[in-house]
């Protein structure tokens, strides 16, 4: 099975690391928006509302709702939603069980690590077709200006 790859600016990945340590201690989630290339790029991103009011901690969970609205600001900005972003307080960047059951396959999934409120690590994922697991992703960070 051949490797993925995103290409991301380094403006980006500071925004998503800047959201997970503003919603820590709770997770904070948003869409991945840009084209299916090869590589895949990452041109924007759709901050979303963790609506999991029960266990915002340790719970991101994209309504269908987000979906629509996700897909609609990319469509705007002629893009696609690619992919989905959530920060793990206090736990490795890694997908949980929890992850697992709740994605689905094609998207990139990006997760940040966010330890006492700084952010530590970013991995992605994508879910394999049979669901039964996650596979790495590699991130390829673009230095300087945006686009
Ligand atoms: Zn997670």
């Amino acid at each position: 099975m051949a490797e993925t790859t995103l290409s991301i600016s380094r403006e980006l990945v500071e925004k998503i690391r800047a959201h997970g340590a503003k919603t820590y201690p709770h997770e904070c989630c948003g869409a991945l928006l840009g084209r299916d290339n090869s590589p895949r790029e990452i041109l924007g991103l759709f901050p979303l509302v963790n609506r999991r009011d029960d266990s915002p901690r340790n719970r991101f969970s994209v309504t269908a709702q987000d979906v629509l609205d996700a897909e609609k600001a990319a469509r705007q900005q002629s893009m696609d939603v690619v992919g989905w972003y959530h920060s793990h307080p206090d736990h490795p960047a890694r997908p949980s069980q929890y992850d697992r059951d709740h994605a689905w396959p094609w998207y990139s999934y990006i997760i940040v690590s966010v330890a006492e409120g700084k952010p530590q690590d970013m991995t992605s994922w994508r879910l394999n077709d049979d669901r039964a697991e996650f596979s790495s992703e590699g991130i390829d960070i673009q230095q300087g200006a945006a686009g």
